[in-house]
């Protein structure tokens, strides 16, 4: 056996800390950007290959407006050669907000006492997972407090729950999970449930903040969270989803963390994360942070167009968090997925219709969309997005999915678009107005129009027949 020291190196580097302030504060502080430089940055991710952290700072002290719209442009195009027209959607599903921990930015924190704690028995998430199938979601993520009542098997108990749900040509087709973290063996009984993202934001990357915002509970334990996902991993979860919550600490910093953890898990498991959010703080009830650190919008559009070529081919999510206006301008960034008809107050899809008022004291926060699934559809296909609810690639075992999009010639072509067309067609077929079902098989029309005549299109085109007469659950 050849002894590679290099390579015992990186495996040692599984489940410990690698964030280093002094690296990243060094980067931020000594890296500057001249416009040629910039430049060369962004063409190297148009070229298709990740930014080292060093370039990524590059980008973050870009702070003229010309090199700050050159940045927006580049991610721009990025998206338009790589990642073609779908958006693909998912709805959250609150299934219980009992807390331990005590997180000064969230509603649910522990020591909320105005806040109103419910866990939905099996019934009522039946219930609302039928709500939910009623208007057309096929892909949910469920979302937990952290408490000894929602141990892992609680999580995968529910997890199997919300698959068994049928209504109608209703089903759902991809679980992802953002709860608290366990331990590997936790870990492996969710795994067995068949979920597919397992998400955890890091919320600050910086160490200091981190427990200064975290006032008790498990999760003051920093590097308990940090190392979470390389237990996920150590548990053959391999499709896992950072964040950090924007607001916290500096922005720049929270992007280099980012960046860093999407190395640290490149070089240890050799494969990225699936995804990355980037919520934002918005109002909570019994909110109680150090506003010095809010982003502007302005910032925030900036710090998704960085990520977009830092990290070219990780997953990015956006979520009804950010109000439509933000949302439109960061989609044109290569947003993959957003969440659509969104109602985060608990038990409340089967009650609440979307775009009524929200009742704070049910919820963790403030969304700022709050249209239902059919406006975010309708918005999408006027403006010639494809919605997608697509799970082909997890379900056919495609891991790496949105590796193959970026790197596999022809990919998208033959697979995603494809599939997004399907999966519009059959929610147009069972569940849309006409007024959406007219404009979504415009839009079908269009994109087939665009397709050469091959037998992918053919293909296509018989499988568009098929769900017209009523098959359902077709992809390539
Ligand atoms: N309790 C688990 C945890 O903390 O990881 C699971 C999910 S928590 C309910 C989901 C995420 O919401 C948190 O990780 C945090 O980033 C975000 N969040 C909490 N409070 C927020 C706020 N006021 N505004 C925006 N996002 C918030
Ligand atoms: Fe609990 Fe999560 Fe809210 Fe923290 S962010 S208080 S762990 S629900």
């Amino acid at each position: 056996m050849i002894f590679r020291p290099e390579i015992l190196a990186i495996k040692d580097q599984r489940m410990k800390p690698f964030i280093d302030p002094n690296e990243i504060w060094g980067l931020i502080n000594n890296t500057s950007s001249p416009p040629q430089r910039v430049r060369d940055v962004i063409a190297k991710s148009l070229d298709k290959q990740r930014l080292t952290l060093e370039e990524t700072a590059v980008l973050i002290n870009a702070n003229q407006p010309d090199l700050i719209a050159e940045i927006k442009e580049g991610a721009k195009q990025l998206k338009e050669r790589v990642y073609g027209q779908r958006i693909v959607l998912f709805a959250p599903l609150y299934i219980g907000n009992l807390c331990i921990n005590n997180c000064a930015y969230c509603g649910f924190k522990a020591d909320n006492r105005v806040v109103k704690r419910t866990t939905l028995s099996s019934e009522e998430l039946k219930e609302q997972v039928k709500a939910l199938e009623d208007v057309g979601q096929k892909r949910l993520i469920l979302v937990y407090g952290e408490h000894p009542k929602y141990d892992a098997q609680f999580i995968a108990d529910t997890t199997r729950i919300v698959y068994s749900v049928k209504s109608g040509p209703g089903e759902i087709r991809r679980v992802n999970i953002n709860a608290a973290p366990f331990d590997v063996d936790g870990f492996r009984i969710i795994k067995d449930a068949n979920i597919g993202t397992y998400q955890i934001f890091q919320e600050t990357y910086h160490e200091e903040t981190y427990r200064k915002v975290h006032l008790g509970g498990i999760k003051q334990d920093f590097n308990w969270r940090l190392t979470a996902l390389d237990r996920a991993q150590e548990a053959g979860i391999d499709d896992v989803g950072i964040g950090a919550l924007f607001g916290l600490y500096d922005w720049r910093f929270e992007v280099l963390g980012l960046v860093r953890h999407t190395n640290h898990f490149e070089a240890v498991y050799q494969v990225g994360p699936h995804t990355i959010s980037f919520p934002r703080i918005q109002y909570a009830s019994e909110l109680n942070i150090n506003k010095s650190h809010l982003v502007s919008d302005e910032e925030f559009t900036r710090l998704v167009a960085i990520l977009r070529l830092a990290v070219p081919y990780t997953g990015l999510i956006l979520t009804a968090r950010e109000p439509a206006s933000i949302r439109n301008e960061i989609l044109q960034f290569g947003v993959s997925q957003i969440d659509g008809g969104t109602n985060i107050e608990m038990g409340s899809y089967s009650k609440r219709k979307a775009g009524e008022d929200q009742d704070i004291d049910f919820e963790q926060f403030q969304i700022n969309d709050n249209r239902s699934l059919d406006e975010i559809m309708v918005e999408l296909i006027d403006q010639s997005y494809i919605p997608s609810f697509c799970t082909a690639c997890y379900r056919l075992g495609r891991t790496g999915e949105h590796f193959m999009e970026f790197s596999v010639p022809g990919f998208i072509k033959r697979y995603c678009q494809p599939n997004a067309l399907m999966t519009m067609a059959e929610y147009l077929e069972d569940y849309a107005p006409s007024e959406t079902k007219e404009k979504g098989n415009r839009l079908i029309r269009e994109k087939l129009a665009e397709m050469p005549e091959d037998k992918f299109k053919f293909q296509l085109k018989e499988k568009l027949q098929q769900i017209k007469e009523g098959k359902r659950d077709i992809y390539f």
